[in-house]
């Protein structure tokens, strides 16, 4: 768990860099039979509205992605349910910057959590975990668009 101060600090960086987050399901064709294999949870933030600011050596872009990364860190410690054998991956995407039509086209940095389920996880095991990931982001003032 976080401490108080930790959460308090962090929410302001949520704040103050418009901190959201995205779902995309992932899906694999096996036998003509589209099977969910996981999901990618986006985490995107953003510190100017400037829509000329496209620098990929931007001290301040960079420090975004750091929080980013740190939620992202300490997300999956947090799920119940991910210590039942899933397995996530974390990509910072360094050095990237996306310009994103849903904030008329501000540059923003983003942060990927992938989950993989597998086929043990049963069936409402995708919405759970999701619930939960909702909830643990909620906590932090991170909501879905
Ligand atoms: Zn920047």
């Amino acid at each position: 768990m976080a401490t108080p101060s930790l959460n308090s600090r962090v929410q302001s960086l949520v704040t103050e860099y418009g901190v959201f987050w995205q779902f995309w399901p992932q899906f694999e064709q096996t036998h003509g039979e589209r099977r969910l294999v996981g999901f990618e949870v986006e985490l995107i933030g953003s510190h100017t509205s400037d829509l000329n600011h496209v620098d990929p050596t931007c001290r301040t872009c960079r420090h975004v992605r750091l929080v980013l990364l740190a939620i992202a860190d300490f997300m999956p410690g947090d799920l119940t349910l991910s210590r039942k054998s899933v397995a996530y991956n974390i990509d910072s995407h360094s050095n990237s910057i996306v310009c994103l039509p849903a904030l008329g086209n501000r540059s923003a940095v983003w942060v990927s959590i992938y989950f993989v389920l597998n086929r043990a996880n049963g069936q409402s095991f995708e919405t759970d975990l999701l619930n939960e990931v909702r909830t643990c982001l909620n906590r932090w003032g991170i909501h879905q668009r």
